[in-house]
């Protein structure tokens, strides 16, 4: 390894095959880990540690000294050390100085601190090149290699040298690195681990209410009411109709919320005359959700044509045929064919066969592996045009099946609309003003609106 004349390691990147020497601050679980990972890879690892007496747990081929002794023979330190044990650093900033820092740690709770670790790592050892990085990985995916969920490493730092070593590191070690610019992007890097699912959240819930609210719904309208006026008992509608009745009405409401805040924003950047202002918080954290939105109403879909093609098997289906056939048999007439009803039922099928192809055409394409393969434009046009193709076949394969039942007196079971005139209320809305948003006289301004245009111009001569 080279060193210049003020004994310092240089930092200049090795073109040899050899590794240059890592020093890792600690042997606790991340820091055996990353090590171990590092030997595998060809770097030889040395630890600094507040003891020197080799354990079995520390990997074989690595060397343990005293913080002091380690630091000196590299010119990268990674520090997998707990952030409230820095202030051991400080007597070491002199060895330190002009080397490269890594700080990998992560906190217990979103924002615990005002700043973010690697600025006050930063603060504590003003000479050094602070680096975040490897927050995001665990210790148990690097020892075990199930690393396919989380090789991404997003690294940050203010120094652009020493930011390359340790995304070279990153590299080496199979992992991908991205860059997220200077240290100012380590709290958010640090709070990374510590979200759950952060964009599920919203969809997730509003489906489940939703679910509930329709599964009572359907309870109350389809089995109670049979139950006390007919003296039915379709209690077994708890099984295949009831979820088959909320699954399309999910789906479809899923889709049109998918896309009623786009609409939204379009007439808020027409009443404004401005896209300089921000949206409404709620507004912005939606459109944040609408891929999450997309792919839940793609899942209650799939599980509507499954059902559907179950249907053919169900007891009740095959008692109600046998019914009608006998009945025929036994008034010795057959129905004559109904061209209408027909049609009805053909161009029903269709619409939802063509919807839901649409639908799962559109999903597929907004997985990262699929979208990181298409350009701006034709992911826009996947997920704007065709996904309204798709939001309007199934808003009209909804409206062919129960347009029947909004005239009909009987599908207002205790003055309550049938389920499906409720699931055609956000996709109906969506469908108009999108359709209003296309004239010309509207579609004009608002697209000058997004190019920049604006109606009261703050900074006007
Ligand atoms: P750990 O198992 O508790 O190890 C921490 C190490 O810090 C100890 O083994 C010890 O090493 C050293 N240490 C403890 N108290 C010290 C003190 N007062 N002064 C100096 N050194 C001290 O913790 P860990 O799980 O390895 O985590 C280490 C860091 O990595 C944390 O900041 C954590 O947020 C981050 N991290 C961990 C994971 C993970 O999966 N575990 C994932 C990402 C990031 P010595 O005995 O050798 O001195």
């Amino acid at each position: 390894m080279n060193t210049n004349s003020s004994g310092m390691m240089a930092l200049a990147p090795n073109t040899s095959n050899k590794r240059e020497t890592v020093c890792i601050f600690g042997t606790g679980d991340f820091g055996r880990a990353l090590g171990h990972k590092m030997i595998q890879c060809g770097y030889p690892v040395v630890y600094g540690s507040r003891s020197t007496q080799i354990s079995n747990l520390i990997p074989k081929d690595a060397e343990v000294l005293s913080h002091a002794e380690a630091a000196q023979k590299a010119a990268i330190i990674i520090i997998a050390i707990q952030r409230q044990h820095y202030n051991f650093l400080t007597p070491l900033a002199e060895i330190l100085h002009g080397k490269v820092v890594v700080d990998i740690s992560n906190n217990l709770k979103l924002n615990q601190y005002p700043e973010s670790n690697a600025e006050y790592l930063a603060q504590l050892l003003p000479g050094t090149r602070v680096v975040k990085a490897f927050n995001t990985v665990s210790a148990w995916a690097l020892q075990s290699g199930a690393l396919d969920a989380s090789r991404q490493v997003f690294v940050c730092g203010d120094d652009m040298d020493a930011k390359q070593m340790v995304m070279n590191i990153v590299r080496a070690l199979g992992l991908t690195p991205l860059d997220q610019g200077s240290l100012l992007a380590a709290q958010e890097i640090e709070n990374y681990p510590l979200q759950l699912f952060p964009m599920w959240k919203f969809p997730v819930f509003l489906s489940l209410g939703l679910t509930v609210f329709f599964f009572f719904y359907c309870l109350a309208l389809d089995v109670i009411y049979t139950y006390v006026y007919e003296n039915k008992n379709f209690s077994f509608f708890i099984a295949i109709t009831i979820p088959n009745r909320i699954c399309p009405v999910m789906a479809l409401i899923l889709l049109g919320l998918v896309y009623l805040p786009g609409v939204l924003a379009a007439i808020i950047q027409l009443y404004r005359g401005t896209k300089y202002h921000r949206f409404p918080d709620w507004l912005d954290k939606w459109m944040l959700c609408r891929k999450q939105l997309g792919l839940i109403a793609l899942a209650f879909a799939s599980l509507h044509a499954v059902f559907t093609l179950a249907s053919p098997l169900r007891s009740f289906v095959k008692w109600r045929t046998g019914k009608a056939i006998i009945s025929q048999a036994l008034n010795n007439k057959t129905e004559p064919l109904d061209t209408t009803s027909a049609w009805l039922s053909d161009s029903y099928l269709a619409l939802g066969i063509l919807g839901f192809f649409f639908f799962v055409l559109v999903g597929i394409t907004s997985l990262p592996s699929v979208s990181n393969s298409v350009n701006w434009r034709e992911f826009r046009f996947v997920q704007s045009k065709l996904g309204y193709l798709t939001l309007i076949l199934c808003t009209a394969h909804t409206l062919v099946y129960g347009g029947k039942w909004f005239l009909s007196p009987s599908a207002y079971r205790w003055y309550l609309p049938n389920i499906y005139m409720l699931s055609l209320v956000v996709p109906c809305a969506v469908l108009v003003v999108k359709f209003v948003l296309i004239f010309p006289c509207v579609d004009k301004p608002l697209t000058q609106i997004r190019q920049g245009w604006e109606r009261n111009p703050k900074h006007s001569e």
